[in-house]
């Protein structure tokens, strides 16, 4: 990793990096959110999980501000999310039009927006970082590719370049894996490993809980209201699952140690509100 990457730049060291306070949102008075209440250290990895309209993408709109809570509030580092530069939210794959013309170079250049204004031509800082980000996720020689003949796995990194090069600090991670193989989750996961070395907070929506508890520091479990929270070992239990996800959760093994979860209905082929 270059010299190019500033050290973070945190607001306020002893406040949390990300703090949700009660919050709830309602779309048309169906709440989506109901009264959730976290707080996350720098720098830690969280998975959140839950059923198919749990509220985790929600969640994560309100945290980066692109969405007020109906109740309650949101801080990062001490500070309120609304247009907050050091929060990115990396949407859903299928959120995005990827039929639309444009490189990854300029998929990642638009992470400088933010920093560089609108109005004035990218410096050749912005630069060095932008080639600095896509080599950071291994993606430097596809740069003048267009975005939408890439593999799954290959967009995804780009996305992260994009959030890389806007010098995030606290990264949210909408379903990074749908869709993607075995090898590519594994790229990525390996790439997130980069960012907890540079302690950007990261929350990453999954489907995937012997992901979740393999290879995250804690585990969100959502569904409307906050299940759990806490290391995998204390929230990943058969009771708080079954709450969450009811009848599509198998557990396997006899005392239900290895817990797998179905996908069928969650996400994948389907013509839900997700895909
Ligand atoms: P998840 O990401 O866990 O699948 P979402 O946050 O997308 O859940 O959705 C939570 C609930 O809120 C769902 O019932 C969904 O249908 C509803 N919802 C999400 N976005 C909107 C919206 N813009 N307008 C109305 N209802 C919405
Ligand atoms: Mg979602």
């Amino acid at each position: 990793m270059g010299s190019v990457f500033r050290k973070i730049h945190v607001h306020d060291t002893s406040a949390p990096s990300v703090a949700v306070r009660g919050v709830t949102v309602e779309y048309d008075g169906v709440k989506a959110l109901e009264d959730v209440t976290f707080e996350l250290r720098r720098g830690e990895r969280v998975a959140v999980v839950g059923p198919n309209g749990a509220g985790k993408s929600t969640l994560f709109k309100v945290i980066a501000g692109v969405l007020e809570p109906s109740k309650g509030e949101v801080m990062l580092y001490g500070g309120e999310p609304s247009r907050h530069i050091c929060v990115s939210y990396v949407p859903q794959r299928s959120q995005v039009d990827l039929t639309f013309p444009v490189t990854v170079w300029d998929v990642v250049m638009m992470g400088r927006v933010g920093r560089i204004g609108l109005l004035r031509w990218p410096s050749r800082r912005d630069r060095e970082l932008v080639q600095a980000c896509l080599e950071l996720v291994g993606i430097a020689d596809l740069a003048d590719r267009q975005i939408g003949g890439l593999s799954g796995g290959q967009q995804q990194r780009v996305f992260i370049a994009r959030a890389l090069a806007q010098e995030a600090e606290v990264m949210l991670m909408d379903e990074p894996f749908t869709g993607l193989d075995v090898s590519s989750r594994e790229e990525i996961l390996q790439i997130l490993d980069r960012l907890q070395e540079r302690e950007v907070t990261v929350l990453v929506a999954t489907h995937d809980l012997s992901q979740a508890a393999q290879r995250f520091d804690r585990v969100l479990i959502l569904k409307q209201k906050l299940l759990g929270f806490g290391s995998p070992d204390q929230v990943l239990n058969p009771e708080i699952l079954q709450e969450a996800f009811g009848e599509q959760l198998h557990l396997m093994g006899a005392d239900g140690s290895v817990i797998v979860f179905s996908n069928v209905g969650c996400c994948g082929a389907r013509g839900g509100d997700n895909e």
